[in-house]
């Protein structure tokens, strides 16, 4: 029954990585699957590049110290994002890079790295491979792993891909697959080359999260339903775009440029003269809202709105909704209901570009 499982739904989480490689399923969190990407690649002493634009970028770059990688680090100001001429810039004067490890949506920020343009880059001025994480956005933002030359793309279980924690999920490409076949760094349980072995026998290595993997091939169902990737992707732009337009409306500031924002999570200014943690405190409070708060350097700072995986534009209305009664609470200087009306536009604006009348 579990060989009929497994090789159903990696079938089907195809579609949403973009590729035609097998799907690895790893009973873990999206960090040890980054450590495996890494581990199975790359060994101590060689150099790698690592983007960071956030909290978890630097995750990456802590791996790869963590195993004695020689890391060229590109870091960027939170909040911003890499662009493919920096990435250029910065390969030109290095040799010998074994890969670029890249965060594909930075969650402690809402940047959406140009992923496409920055792989296509790595390609141009380099033979290292492209790794990228993808925890907090696949599922829910375009992904063409083979057209846009990754070479492992990993995710989570617990974001956009609307399940609980404790699955990843990961993909290799042919090009990294023959790296991988001659590193030399030892690895077990995060051993890629096990996971491909029982892969073909649509099995996997040791137990795996057998809940859910059937949730997974729920999931995969509910994007089907929805009419195929392409509209659940196309949901999310729409989930941003309410969110971003509510915000401007509301004379919010927002962290990032519309043209790197995330489709999964947007970062958000303190509203002016307002005290964060109290205003984030008292919607959690009064209005069961719960907005993540900034990490790091933005502690304080930003607060983090969520539109991933199963949510709707009805609960953008509705948390926007909320927050207007929150701010009206802190005695904010806003125009009662300007935030879901702008929100609200937008999405009729969707659905008359979508549905023709009856
Ligand atoms: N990468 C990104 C972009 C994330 O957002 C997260 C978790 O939030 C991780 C990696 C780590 O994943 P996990 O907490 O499942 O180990």
């Amino acid at each position: 029954e579990f060989v009929e499982l497994y090789r159903e739904t990696t079938e089907l989480v195809k579609a949403v990585f973009g590729t035609k490689q097998d799907i690895l399923l790893l009973p873990s969190g999206g960090t040890a699957a980054l450590e495996a990407a890494a581990v199975n690649t790359v060994n101590a002493g060689d150099d790698v590049v690592v983007i960071t634009v956030g909290a978890f970028g630097d995750y990456f770059v802590s791996i790869c110290e963590k195993y004695g990688f020689n890391v060229h680090k590109l870091a960027k100001q939170w909040g911003q994002a890499c662009t493919a001429e920096e990435l250029r810039t910065f390969l030109q004067p290095l040799q010998h890079i074994k890969a670029v490890f890249i965060t594909y949506n930075e969650t402690s920020t809402g940047i959406l790295n140009p992923i496409a343009a920055l792989a296509q880059v790595v390609r141009e001025e380099s033979d290292a491979l492209v790794i990228v994480d993808g925890v907090s956005c696949i599922g829910g933002a375009p992904a063409e792993m083979d057209a846009w030359g990754i070479d492992i793309l990993v995710t989570g279980s617990q974001k956009a891909m609307m399940l609980p924690p404790g699955l990843s999920l990961v993909s290799v490409s042919d090009r990294a697959w023959k790296v991988i076949e001659e590193n030399t760094m030892p690895s077990y349980y995060l051993n890629l080359l096990s996971y491909r072995d029982w892969a073909h026998k649509g099995m996997t290595p040791n137990t795996p999260t057998i809940t859910l993997i059937y949730g997974l091939r729920e999931v995969c169902k509910l994007i089907e339903e929805e009419g195929g990737f392409a509209h659940t992707v196309a949901r999310h732009e729409l989930m941003k775009n309410m969110v971003r337009s509510a915000m401007t409306a509301l004379h919010i500031e927002l962290l990032t440029t519309d043209e790197f924002a995330s489709p999964t999570i947007t970062a958000i200014m303190a509203p002016k003269g307002i005290a964060l943690n109290a205003f984030l405190h008292h919607l959690k409070q009064h209005y069961h809202l719960d907005f993540a708060g900034g990490l790091g350097p933005l502690q304080g700072e930003i607060f983090r709105f969520g539109h991933m995986g199963y949510c709707f534009p009805s609960d953008i209305l509705q948390a926007v909704s909320l927050m207007e009664a929150a701010l009206q609470d802190f005695a904010y200087d806003f125009e009662p209901g300007a935030g879901v009306s702008a929100a609200h536009k937008v999405f009729l604006a969707a659905q008359a570009n979508t549905i023709t009348s009856p």
